[in-house]
């Protein structure tokens, strides 16, 4: 199967594909050897020497970011419905007809709308019923007039778009769309000649929840001074009403945040004194987070803070309650609110769902509170068989209280009275 003149059959597997491949930076040649003089396989050389934790570690890094590729990608074209890339590659009669061949093995001869992606037949896979080119997802034509749509999202020029779409999706002649789109786009046109903003993309999440948060102060809103904390993945806020801006207080509060999420990888803040302390760098290097600064004059960097404090503003303006309780209110609301993705920030943070008032018990609740009832009930049951169970001997000189006596106040001894 393999030898330095031979060419890698067609039909090769992916792996023995990749041998083939390594094996072809050397010079060797072939020798035949008898079987009779192989020597057997002992244990030592069999017997695996346990999990290889490194290597597992790398590969399942690696699914779960194209997975997560996938979701994402899925969320942003069709918010509503999350398996649009894989039922949209089944229908696609190219597609489909690819990716069996992927599964399967490529023929010599392809039929002419193949012949392109016959091409790149080594770096295709499969994963989730989706067709990966590389790393990137290879989209359905059904899909990839919205797929333009949110690469053109902020208007980031074509150099940009092009870069983006190279991390994520792919499908023949991208570029050329996406040339075409710029072109008709008098905003993208304008970008050419100016320095690329930095990117604020849908898709440049941060991997993980609570790995990027977003802090700003809203100064004197109702009479308070507030923290406002937001975790860029998750949106989960938390906010404190505090009386000073200085850097102490201000770490004092972020450490009580921290104490329950942890530490985050990379904190963003704009240029405001409390922030660009020496004592507030000195505090961020001792955590080991990396401490990110917006442009001077350019809040937008940090607006996921900045959002945030003008939808508290805008809460706490229309509610008749305390500004104490408004912000509980107000929290517990956004925690458990539904984001775009159909998960609540709650649900991304800390993997579950938070009761309030209005949401009603779920069936998990409610088998928990059955659950309950019948524990106690067995538990009764016990208890009065136990109290039944119960034989007392009595013998002359036991003292004992009587519960009624006739004629008496006091508990009296039965001294004296005679067994039946
Ligand atoms: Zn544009």
């Amino acid at each position: 199967m393999f030898g330095p003149h031979k060419e890698t059959p067609v039909l090769a597997a992916n792996r023995l594909a990749r041998w083939a491949l390594m094996l072809s930076q050397y010079d060797y040649t072939i020798e035949y050897r008898n079987t009779s003089k192989h020597g057997n396989a002992d244990a030592l050389s069999r017997l695996p020497a346990g999990p290889d934790v490194y290597f597992d570690g790398k590969e399942d890094e690696r699914d779960i970011v194209t997975v997560c590729l996938i979701n994402t990608i899925d969320t942003q074209i069709k918010p509503t419905d999350q398996s649009a890339l894989r039922k949209e590659s089944t229908k696609d009669p190219v597609i489909s007809e690819i990716i069996r061949y992927t599964r399967e093995g490529w023929p010599n001869q392809v039929s002419d709308h193949l012949k392109d992606f016959k091409k790149l037949e080594h770096s295709l896979t499969t994963i989730n019923g989706c067709l990966l080119y590389g790393n990137r997802v290879v989209i359905p034509a059904s899909l990839q007039q919205e797929v333009l749509k949110i690469l053109h999202e902020g208007h980031f020029g074509m150099q940009r778009m092009k870069q983006l779409a190279r991390t994520a999706v792919y499908w023949l002649r991208i570029d050329t769309a996406i040339q075409d789109m710029c072109h008709r786009c008098t905003a993208c046109a304008g970008h050419q000649n100016k320095p690329t903003k930095p990117a604020n993309h849908p898709w440049m999440l941060p991997e993980k929840p609570w790995s990027r948060i977003h802090v700003d102060h809203a100064i004197d809103v109702m009479g308070h001074h507030w923290l406002v904390v937001k975790d860029a993945y998750s949106k989960y806020p938390c906010i404190h009403e505090t009386n000073s801006t200085s850097t102490k207080t201000t770490t004092q509060l972020l450490e009580e945040d921290f104490s329950h999420s942890g530490y985050p990888h990379a904190i963003v803040s704009d240029n405001a004194t409390t922030f660009s302390s020496q004592e507030f760098k000195a505090w961020c290097h001792e955590r080991g987070i990396v401490h990110l600064t917006g442009a001077p004059y350019h809040p937008a960097t940090n607006g996921a803070a900045e959002r945030l404090v003008q939808t508290f503003k805008r809460f706490l303006k229309k509610s008749r309650k305390s500004p104490k309780e408004a912000l509980q209110e107000f929290l517990m609301q956004y925690r458990r609110s539904p984001l775009a993705s159909g998960y609540s920030p709650s649900e991304l943070l800390n993997n579950r769902q938070i009761r309030t008032k209005t949401l009603l018990p779920s069936p998990a609740h409610e088998a928990q509170e059955r659950q309950a009832r019948e524990a106690t009930k067995s538990q009764a049951k016990e208890l009065q068989s136990m109290v039944h169970n119960v034989h007392r001997h009595y013998q002359v000189g036991t003292p004992c209280y009587a519960l009624y006596t006739v004629g008496q106040d006091e508990p009296v001894s039965l001294d004296g009275f005679q067994q039946p």
